[in-house]
């Protein structure tokens, strides 16, 4: 783990800053210095960890499987009293099953007929499938081929005693709360959770439930921010529309920096609006305005204000919801204590031509479809305003054109990021 550094000193580490022309890359890069794990851990019941970071490496207390058992349904035999080339007959000892294991003792020519998952009789070691053997009353019959040891798992295969389940940082899925099951745990330590603070700033803003004046349109970003937080498991703190003025402002940054490890807001960062937010932001912490290469997006806010992190967001809607996903997101996880694992990109045709100058990240709503011929394609969306939410719901799916990309032909390949799994 990074030692904690001021937004100064983790900026002090770039040869190249410019806050007014920022590349993505460096904006993570300083965002990355700055943010620091929650340490608290809690330990919670099993299915409550669906979700959370696990905070200790789980080592395996028992070996998976416990016992020597049967893969396949069939019998049990010792495969040294097996004729190599010509079937061997033997008389069946008895039944294990599947929690039931077969407590007599089997004699030499003598085979025990097991389930899946039945404890290998002591004594025998391969199984042979019951499709290829005769069987004539308690006399079976054994084709020649078989293999030593066959169709048997063997104690401790799927984890030894004291070897690596889990490792701290996992956002715990499905699979992991089966694995955690498998070794008995009915509880687990994760990291106490991230609390978020989040507002949005605007005097033309109504929220939702409230008539619309002239000039005024909804809060929607705060709704967006809900379901985003939301998905990445964290406790929310809404603090509503602050109006654009100093005193409110002021006071909803207070109140969100004593109860909250991090805040996010929307709005109020661009160039027009940044001045009196710079000047309480100042007053209040220590923030960085920056101009960001990228579309859509560009004005961004980030700093700590007292141990809180912060996220000044644009107020547009998309560049919200863009700016949060490349931004705020790998930050908050980073402070959630799960291990940092880069979005996977998925590689597609473009159906579409992409006009594009190196010199900045464009994040292009498309949607990535399935050809015919089993290859992925995408195709992007008429509208490129960073305000028109519907795009974002209609897409599934950005292109993402990388700094130093030139322009984009029809055919040419490009990374998409998919929605489905981003939050
Ligand atoms: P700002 O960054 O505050 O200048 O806002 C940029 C644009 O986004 C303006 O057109 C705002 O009206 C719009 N906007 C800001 N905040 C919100 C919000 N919470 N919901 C919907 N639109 C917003
Ligand atoms: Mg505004």
């Amino acid at each position: 783990m990074s030692v904690p550094q001021t937004l100064a000193e983790a900026i002090s580490c770039l040869s190249d800053y410019d806050p007014n022309a920022l590349p993505v890359a460096r904006a993570r890069e300083i965002i990355d210095r700055v943010v620091v794990p929650v340490e608290a851990v809690e330990r919670v019941a099993l299915r409550s960890a669906l979700g959370r970071v696990l905070a200790r490496d789980i080592a395996s207390p028992i070996d998976v499987p416990a016992a020597d058992n049967s893969a396949m349904d069939g019998y049990a035999v010792r495969a040294a009293e097996l004729v190599a080339d010509a079937p061997t007959t033997l008389t069946i000892a008895g039944t294990a099953l599947a929690g039931r294991p077969f407590d007599g003792v089997v004699g030499p020519g003598q085979a025990v007929r097991v389930t899946t998952g039945a404890v290998m009789p002591a004594g025998l070691d391969t199984v042979v499938i019951q499709e290829v053997v005769r069987l004539d009353g308690d006399r079976l019959t054994v084709p020649a081929g078989q293999k030593q040891g066959q169709h048997r798992r063997l104690r401790g295969e799927d984890l030894a005693r004291g070897k690596p389940a889990l490792c701290a940082g996992k956002r715990l899925a499905p699979a992991d709360l089966g694995l955690l099951a498998s070794l008995g745990f009915p509880e687990v330590p994760v990291r106490r959770r991230l609390r978020v603070a989040f507002f949005s700033t605007g005097d033309e803003l109504r929220t939702v439930g409230e008539p619309l004046g002239p000039g005024e349109l909804y809060d929607s970003n705060r709704y967006t921010l809900y379901g985003m937080l939301s998905r990445l498991g964290v406790e929310l703190i809404d603090l509503g529309v602050v109006r654009d003025d100093p005193d409110s402002l002021e006071q909803a940054v207070r109140i969100a920096s004593e109860c909250a490890d991090a805040i996010v807001s929307s709005g109020g960062v661009s160039v027009g609006e940044a001045d009196f937010t710079k000047r309480i932001m100042a007053k209040l912490g220590d923030i960085a305005f920056w101009t960001i290469a990228m579309r859509p997006g560009r004005p961004m806010a980030f700093g700590r204000i007292g141990r809180a992190s912060y996220f000044g967001l644009p107020g547009n809607p998309v560049a919200v919801m863009i700016t949060f996903y490349f931004f705020a997101r790998d930050a908050l996880l980073r402070q959630m204590g799960a291990e940092s694992a880069p979005l996977p990109l998925v590689r597609a045709r473009s159906l579409s031509a992409f006009r594009k100058r190196p010199g900045r990240t464009e994040y292009q709503r498309a949607r990535l479809a399935l050809e015919p011929d089993g290859t992925m394609s995408v195709r992007s969306f008429g509208s490129r305003g960073s305000g028109v939410l519907r795009s974002m719901s209609e897409a599934n799916c950005v292109v993402v054109l990388h700094h130093e990309q030139g322009p984009v032909e029809v055919g040419d390949a490009v990374d998409c990021i998919a929605f489905e799994g981003l939050v």
